[in-house]
C-alpha cells in the first residue's frame, strides 16, 4: 500500500489512533464461522461504541421516567437527558434545537412532511421532483400523497458515472414544481451531491427542497443551515446511535404552517371536545411517548462523532474507500457501480458470472458481512440493468487489513463460483 492512500498517514488522521476507536466497538471483537466479524454493512446500520451501549443501559437502570409528564424527580431526570440530547444533535447539525423534530427514523421525517407539508399544499397537477438515486423512503411517501391529492412525479436523470445530470434537473425545475425531494449521499452509488448549489436554484425558483441525509450525517461534517435546504431528514442508528431514532429538521415557517400528523399525548396545549390547541414545535410533531433511551443514547453517539471530529472521520473514510476501489479494480471481473467525483465510502459491485447473493453468502462464511441485494433502490437497479449487487460500507473503525482480506476473500469466492 503506498503512503498517499494511508489512512494513517494524514494530519487529521495522525491525531487519532484509530485502533483504540475501533476497540470501542464491543461486536467488532466476535467472530463468524469462526472466523473475526468485518463488518462492511455500515451504510445499513453502523455499529455501536460502548459509550452509546452504557449511556442506553445506565438510562433504564437510573432514570427511567416518561419525559415531559411528571415533576418527579426521574421524571425530571429523563426529560432533562432527551432534551439534552436534542440540544447537542441540533448544535451538531447547527440547527436550532427547537426547530429539530425528534423521530424514529429518516423514514419518518420524509413522511410527515408528505403528509403534514405536501399534502395539505400540493394539488392537481403539481409537480413533485425525484432523483433516479433515492431510497424507497423518499419515493414511496410522495406517491401515497400523489395519488391522493393529484400531484405528478417526475425523475431527474444521473449520467452514467452515478452523478445527477445537473443542467438536465435545473431545466426540469419548471413552474409547476413545487417540491424537489433527493438524497444528500446515495446508499447504492456512495455519490455526494451538491446540496447547496442544488436548494439555491430550487429556492431561486421557489421549489421547497427536502433532503434526506441518511448517509450523509455518519460521515461528513454537515451544516444544515449552510444548505439552504426547506428539510433535513435524518437517521439515528446509521450514526452509531440506537435504532429507531432520527430526527427532522425543518424551517421555522414550515413548522408553524404545517398541521400535525400524528395526534396524542404531548403535541397538545389544550384538549376540548368542541377543539383542541397544538403545542409548539417541535412538540406539536412528537406525539405519544418516544423512544427516550434511543434519543439519549443517540447524545451519546454526538458526542462521540464529535469527539472525534466529523473533518477527521470524513478523511479517513476517504482514504479506506480510495484504497478498497483500487485494491476492487485490480481484480478481474470485478465491476463497481459509481463513480462520481464526490463519493461516500459505499462500494456497490458485482462479480461477473455470480449473483449477488451467492456473494454475500460466500464471504460471510469468510467472516464478512456485505450487504446483498436492490438496497431499497428498485428505481436506480432498474436503471443501471441489474436485479441486485453487493455493497461493501466502510466506516471510521474498518482497516487497511479488513480491506486486504476481504480482497483475498473475494478472490477466493470468486473461484468457487466460476
Ligand atoms: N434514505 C437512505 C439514503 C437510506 O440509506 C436509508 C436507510 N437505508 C433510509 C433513507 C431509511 O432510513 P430509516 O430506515 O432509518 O428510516
Amino acid at each position: 500500500m503506498s503512503d498517499a492512500v494511508n489512512p494513517e498517514a494524514t494530519p487529521a488522521s495522525a491525531t487519532i489512533d484509530w485502533a483504540a476507536k475501533r476497540a470501542d466497538f464491543p461486536v467488532l471483537a466476535r467472530t463468524v464461522h469462526g472466523k473475526p466479524l468485518v463488518y462492511f454493512d455500515s451504510a445499513n446500520t453502523s455499529q455501536k461504541p460502548r459509550q452509546v451501549i452504557e449511556t442506553t443501559d445506565a438510562f433504564y437502570r437510573e432514570h427511567n421516567a416518561n419525559v415531559s409528564r411528571a415533576v418527579h424527580t426521574l421524571g425530571m431526570e429523563a426529560t432533562d437527558a432527551y432534551e439534552g440530547a436534542r440540544t447537542r444533535l441540533a448544535a451538531f447539525v447547527n440547527v436550532r434545537a427547537d426547530e429539530l423534530v425528534l423521530t424514529s427514523g429518516t423514514t419518518q421525517a420524509i413522511n410527515l412532511v408528505a403528509y403534514s407539508h405536501a399534502l395539505p399544499t400540493l394539488g392537481k397537477g403539481d409537480v413533485i421532483l425525484l432523483t433516479r438515486m433515492e431510497h424507497h423512503a423518499n419515493i414511496v411517501p410522495w406517491q401515497l400523497i400523489a395519488e391522493r391529492c393529484g400531484a405528478v412525479i417526475r425523475v431527474a436523470d444521473i449520467t452514467p458515472e452515478g452523478e445527477l445530470d445537473l443542467d438536465a434537473l435545473y431545466r426540469q425545475m419548471t413552474a409547476d414544481v413545487r417540491l424537489l425531494a433527493f438524497t444528500h449521499v446515495s446508499n447504492v452509488l456512495g455519490t455526494v451531491n451538491p446540496v447547496a448549489e442544488i436548494c439555491r436554484e430550487a429556492r431561486r425558483r421557489g421549489i421547497v427542497t427536502l433532503v434526506d441525509g441518511s448517509q450523509a450525517i455518519p460521515h461528513r461534517p454537515v451544516d444544515i443551515t449552510a444548505l439552504g435546504c426547506d428539510f433535513y431528514a435524518f437517521t439515528g442508528h446509521k450514526m452509531l446511535g440506537p435504532t429507531g431514532t432520527g430526527a427532522l429538521w425543518a424551517r421555522r415557517e414550515h413548522l408553524q404552517s404545517m398541521p400535525p400528523f400524528l395526534g396524542g399525548g404531548e403535541m397538545i396545549r389544550e384538549v376540548r371536545f368542541e377543539k383542541t390547541t397544538f403545542n409548539d414545535p417541535p412538540h406539536k410533531f412528537e406525539a405519544g411517548t418516544p423512544n427516550i433511551a434511543g434519543i439519549v443514547g443517540l447524545g451519546a453517539a454526538v458526542d462521540y462523532l464529535s469527539a472525534t471530529g466529523m473533518a477527521a472521520i470524513e478523511q479517513r473514510e476517504k482514504q479506506l474507500l480510495q484504497y478498497a476501489t483500487e485494491s476492487l479494480d485490480r481484480i478481474d471481473g470485478v465491476r463497481i457501480f459509481g463513480r462520481a467525483r464526490e463519493k461516500a465510502a459505499v462500494i456497490s459491485f458485482l462479480v461477473e458470472g455470480a449473483h449477488a447473493h451467492d456473494l454475500a453468502t460466500l464471504l460471510d462464511l469468510e467472516g464478512y458481512a456485505v450487504r446483498s441485494g436492490h438496497h431499497c433502490a428498485h428505481p436506480l437497479m432498474a436503471y443501471i440493468g441489474v436485479p441486485a449487487t453487493c455493497r461493501a460500507s466502510l466506516a471510521f473503525y474498518n482497516t487497511v487489513e479488513e480491506i486486504d482480506g476481504f480482497v483475498k476473500a473475494l478472490g477466493k469466492v470468486r473461484k468457487l463460483l466460476g
